[in-house]
């Protein structure tokens, strides 16, 4: 449980960040709330020449709300969990940090090292999917954004090259009246999603004119259930077609098997979750 030797820079500045990285990538890592990268590092999962603290920069931090939502990758979950100002326009963020893990990890992990770090269970990936938001990215050749559903690509593995820092992740303000559930199944030791779903619809007339459906923990990484989406638009949120929804959800990805969850309960926790996540939303005014 002792890491292998590094050296540890504190970086004062973005560029300055961006320019340490660049030097050496494959032997340099950022390390912002340090939750899931000290454990890796106690475990010599990984063993970098180079640690470069992001937590003093303020390009990543605090969240903005305007047209669009700004969330500095550095934004920790309490933050999330504690701020009024965002709870009033995405009341998901709140949803969702309230069931991350405990207080102590919620402290000092940031929403910025959990969607980097892109662990198939962590529950961001679902909330981002959903809202469509866009990432920003600072590299060597300057800032790119991306949106969260090309980001993950697989367990562990993101669009983000080993030399770029995730700088905040920017939201379209959604339409007042939008209706927003988090849920997930934890794992009964580590909190983490065994399935997570992010789910937000807007009604017109009664029938749905907007849905979007993020689903965590199920497969590889986290994903749009677009099919079920699709199929939501335009129908009243009723029984029959909650069910089909969720079952629609259910079947969009091959789910992950481990000893804990087999992929054939995964795929009915999605179907559950999202039956769930949407029954509720009928009664929310
Ligand atoms: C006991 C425990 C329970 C947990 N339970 C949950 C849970 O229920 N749900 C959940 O979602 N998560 C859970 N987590 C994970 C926790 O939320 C982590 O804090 C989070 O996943 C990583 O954030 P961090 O700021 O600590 O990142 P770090 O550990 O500092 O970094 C993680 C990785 O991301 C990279 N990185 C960090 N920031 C950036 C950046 N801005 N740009 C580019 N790369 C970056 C680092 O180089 C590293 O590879 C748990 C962790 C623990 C220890």
């Amino acid at each position: 449980m002792i890491p292998a030797s590094f050296d540890y820079v504190r970086a004062t500045s973005l560029r300055e960040a961006v320019d340490l990285l660049q030097q050496d990538p494959d032997s340099t890592k950022l390390v912002a709330g340090g939750h899931t990268l000290i454990p890796t590092l106690k475990l010599r999962l990984a063993s970098p020449a180079l640690l470069v603290d992001i937590r003093n920069l303020k390009e990543l931090k605090g969240i903005e709300i305007g047209d669009w939502v700004r969330i500095g990758a550095l934004t920790t979950h309490a933050e999330l969990l504690a701020s009024n100002e965002l709870y009033d326009v995405l009341p998901i963020f709140r949803q969702a940090a309230d069931i991350i893990a405990d207080p102590q990890v919620r402290n000092r992990g940031t929403i910025g090292g959990s969607l980097a770090n892109a662990d198939p269970a962590a529950d961001w990936p679902a909330v981002v999917t959903a809202l469509k938001a866009e990432l920003e990215i600072m590299g060597p050749s300057g800032s790119r954004r991306i949106g969260a559903r090309d980001f993950f690509l697989d367990i562990f593995t993101t669009a983000l090259e080993v030399d770029e820092v995730l700088v905040a992740i920017h939201i379209s303000r959604p339409d007042a009246g939008t209706r927003f559930r988090y849920r997930k199944i934890r794992h009964p030791a580590s909190g983490y999603a065994v399935v997570g779903v992010a789910v937000g619809v807007s009604l017109a007339d009664g029938v749905v004119s907007e849905a979007s459906i993020g689903v965590t923990g199920a497969a590889g990484h986290a994903f749009a259930a677009e099919a079920a989406t699709g199929y939501l638009i335009g129908k009243a949120l009723l029984r029959e077609t909650i069910e089909m929804t969720a079952r629609l959800a259910s079947e969009q990805a091959p789910c992950l098997s481990d000893h804990y969850a087999s992929a054939e309960y995964r795929q009915h926790l999605v179907k559950t979750e999202v039956a769930r996540a949407l029954t509720s939303l009928i009664a929310v005014p």
